[in-house]
C-alpha cells in the first residue's frame, strides 16, 4: 500500500465535519488495510506513530524538520520558518517549501507505507550522541521522495498535529462498524489495552479473537476514576460496604513489573518510568511477585511535611538533573491497587481482595508504602479519619464500594471523593451561639457572612469543629464586646473580625441569604491585619463556584 492512499484519507476526513462521515471513510479505508500494516496505519490515521506508553519516540521536534527541509530544497531555514508562520501551520509551511523546489526537480517516488513503517522504527532507534545526524539523514530521503501535499501529513504525522478530526472515540466507532462487533465490546478491550492498532487488528478477527485480549504487564489501563459525593452521610448511604482511603495529592501511577524489569505510567499513560529513579529501585525490593500490576500515588515531601503536588509533576516533567532532584524534594509511593498478579487480571475480583492481594504482595519500604485506610459505616468515624487525613496535609478521603470491580476508565459512583478546597476564603463572623459543658465559656458556633457589592454580609456557613481551645479562647475575647443583640443562645455580631475559612467546596444554596453554601468549613486564623472591608465578596464565590464546576 502507497503512503499517498493514506494522504487521501487524511485530505477526506479534513473535507467533512460530519462524524458519522468521518467514521464511513475511516471504516471503509480499515477494511482494507492489510494486516500487516493496520495496526500502524491505525495509529497514523489516530495522529501517533507509536502509542504514548511505549517507551519509543521520534525525537523530532520542528527545529529538526526544518533543518531537514532547508537541506533538500536548498532554502534556507529562516526562510522556511517564515513560510511556516505565514501559513499559520507547520505541515502547510513545509508542503509550500517542498512546493517551490519540486516546480524545478519534478521528481517524486512512490513511498510505501512498510517503507514508513521501517524508517520510522529506525529513526526512533536513535538517541544520544551522533544521534541528529543519522535522523536528518533518513528525514531527508523520505522529504526528497514526498510530494507537497505528502510532505505536508509527513510533517504532521511527524509532529503529532494531525488535525483530521479522527479522534480516538471515531476511529472506535469505525472499527465497531467495519467488524460488525458492538462498540461497547470494542470499547472494552481497548480501556484493557490502549492501543487502537492491536483493536482494529483484533476485531478484524471477530469477537471471540478481540474477547481473548487482556490486562497485559506493559501495557497501562486507563485509571478508575472517582466522582465528587455529595457529602459523607450520601455517600454512605449510596455505598453499601463501605472502605475509605487518604486522598493523597500527587501522581498517579501505575506499576507494572515483569521479571527485572519494572515500568511506570502516569494518568495519561505516558511512560515515566525515567522520571522517578528512587521509586523505581525501591519497588525493586518491594513488589513480591515476578509479574504485578499495581497502582498508586506518589508524594512529594518538602522539609518532612506533604509538598503541593506540582512538585511531583515537576519531578514528572524533569528529564535531566533527578538525581539532585530527589534530594531536595523526596518521594513516597502510596499504593491503593492492585491489577494483575502472575499474569491473572484481578480487575473482575472485589476491590476487598484486591487490596488483600495488594498488601500480601508488597514488602513495605521507606518510599513504597500501603494506601492508609479504615472500613466504616459510621459517619462520625468516616468524619474522624477525614479530619485526619486533611490535618495531615492530604487532600481529603475516597470512599470506594469495598465490593466493587476496577472498571478501567470509569469515573462511576464506586468511589466517591470528598476533597478540601486548596483556597481559603477570609470571611467575617456575623453571628455565634454560646457552647454547651466544656464549650460554655465559648462563642462556639460562629456564623460566617461573606460581603456583597453594597457592604452587607450575607451569611455562607457556620463553623463548630476543628478550631483549637486557644483558638476559641482568642475568638471568644475579641468577639464578646462586638455583641449587638443576644437571642437566647444565639448573639449576633458587629462585622468586624475576619477569619481565614478552609472547605470542601463552594455549593448553591438556598439556605443561605448569600445565594452560597460552604461544605465543611474550618477556620484556620484570625486574620488580624484585615478589617471586615478587606474581607472575599460574593463575586470571588461565584468564581470559585464556577472554576470547581470546570474541576470536577
Ligand atoms: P481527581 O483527580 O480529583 O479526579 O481524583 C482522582 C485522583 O485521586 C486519582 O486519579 C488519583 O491520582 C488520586 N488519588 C489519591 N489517593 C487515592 C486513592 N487512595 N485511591 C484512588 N485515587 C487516589
Amino acid at each position: 500500500m502507497l503512503y499517498r492512499e493514506l494522504v487521501d484519507i487524511y485530505e477526506k476526513l479534513t473535507s467533512t465535519s460530519s462524524k458519522l462521515e468521518k467514521r464511513d471513510i475511516l471504516s471503509d479505508f480499515l477494511l482494507v488495510v492489510p494486516d500487516e500494516i493496520l495496526p500502524f496505519i491505525t495509529g497514523l490515521l489516530a495522529g501517533y506513530v507509536f502509542p504514548k506508553w511505549t517507551e519509543k519516540e521520534l525525537g523530532i521536534g520542528p527545529k529538526l524538520l526544518l533543518k531537514v527541509v532547508s537541506k533538500i530544497t536548498g532554502i534556507t531555514e529562516k526562510k522556511v520558518e517564515e513560510l511556516v508562520y505565514s501559513s499559520g501551520d507547520f505541515g502547510e509551511g513545509i508542503e509550500r517549501a517542498i512546493e517551490q523546489k519540486k516546480q524545478q526537480t519534478f521528481f517524486d517516488a512512490n513511498i510505501e507505507i512498510t517503507y514508513l513503517m521501517d524508517l520510522f522504527e529506525k529513526v526512533s532507534s536513535y538517541s544520544g550522541k551522533g544521534s541528529q545526524d543519522k535522523k536528518i539523514k533518513y528525514l531527508s530521503k523520505l522529504f526528497s521522495a514526498a510530494s507537497p501535499i505528502e510532505a505536508r501529513y509527513l510533517s504532521r504525522i511527524i509532529l503529532e498535529q494531525m488535525r483530521t478530526g479522527a479522534a480516538e472515540g471515531i476511529i472506535l466507532d469505525a472499527i465497531s462498524k467495519f467488524s460488525d462487533i458492538p462498540r461497547k465490546d470494542v470499547e472494552k478491550a481497548y480501556l484493557l489495552t490502549n492501543d487502537l492498532g492491536l483493536i482494529a487488528l483484533y476485531s478484524r478477527r471477530g469477537i471471540v479473537e478481540l474477547s481473548k485480549l487482556n490486562v497485559t504487564v506493559g501495557r497501562p489501563l486507563k485509571p478508575m476514576l472517582a466522582q465528587i459525593a455529595g457529602s459523607i452521610d450520601l455517600a454512605l448511604k449510596d455505598i453499601d460496604e463501605p472502605e475509605m482511603e487518604v486522598k493523597y495529592d500527587g501522581a498517579r501511577i501505575q506499576v507494572h513489573k515483569s521479571g527485572n524489569t519494572i515500568k511506570l505510567f502516569s494518568r495519561r499513560l505516558e511512560n515515566i518510568t525515567q522520571a522517578l529513579p528512587e521509586v523505581l529501585s525501591d519497588l525493586k525490593s518491594s513488589l513480591i511477585p515476578n509479574n504485578i500490576i499495581c497502582e498508586g500515588e506518589v508524594v512529594a515531601y518538602k522539609d518532612g511535611k506533604i509538598a503541593p503536588f506540582q512538585y511531583v509533576l515537576r519531578r514528572l516533567r524533569r528529564k535531566y538533573q533527578i538525581s539532585e532532584l530527589s534530594e531536595k524534594i523526596p518521594l513516597k509511593l502510596f499504593l491503593f491497587d492492585c491489577l494483575l498478579i502472575e499474569n491473572k487480571s484481578l480487575i473482575d475480583l472485589p476491590l476487598k481482595e484486591r487490596r488483600n492481594i495488594l498488601i500480601s504482595s508488597i514488602k513495605e519500604s521507606k518510599i513504597v508504602r500501603i494506601a492508609e485506610n479504615i472500613v466504616s459505616k459510621d459517619p462520625f468515624e468516616v468524619k474522624e479519619f477525614y479530619d485526619k487525613s486533611v490535618n495531615e496535609g492530604h487532600e481529603g478521603i475516597i470512599i470506594k464500594d469495598y465490593l466493587s470491580q476496577y472498571q478501567p476508565g470509569a469515573r462511576g459512583k464506586k468511589w466517591l471523593k470528598i476533597k478540601r478546597t486548596l483556597e481559603t476564603l477570609d470571611l467575617v463572623i456575623i453571628g455565634a451561639e454560646w457552647g454547651e459543658g466544656r464549650r460554655k465559656k465559648w462563642l462556639s458556633s460562629l456564623l460566617l457572612g461573606i460581603r456583597d457589592e453594597e457592604g452587607s454580609f450575607l451569611p455562607i456557613g457556620k463553623v463548630a469543629t476543628g478550631l483549637s481551645d486557644e483558638l476559641f479562647n482568642e475568638i471568644t475575647e475579641q468577639l464578646t464586646p462586638l455583641i449587638l443583640e443576644e437571642n437566647g443562645k444565639t448573639v449576633t455580631l458587629v462585622p468586624k473580625i475576619v477569619v481565614e475559612v478552609l472547605y470542601d467546596e463552594m455549593q448553591h444554596s438556598p439556605k443561605y441569604e448569600s445565594g452560597f453554601a460552604l461544605r465543611f468549613p474550618r477556620v484556620l486564623r484570625i486574620r488580624d491585619d484585615k478589617d471586615a472591608y478587606d474581607s472575599d465578596t460574593i463575586s470571588r464565590a461565584y468564581e470559585i463556584y464556577e472554576s470547581q464546576e470546570k474541576t470536577f
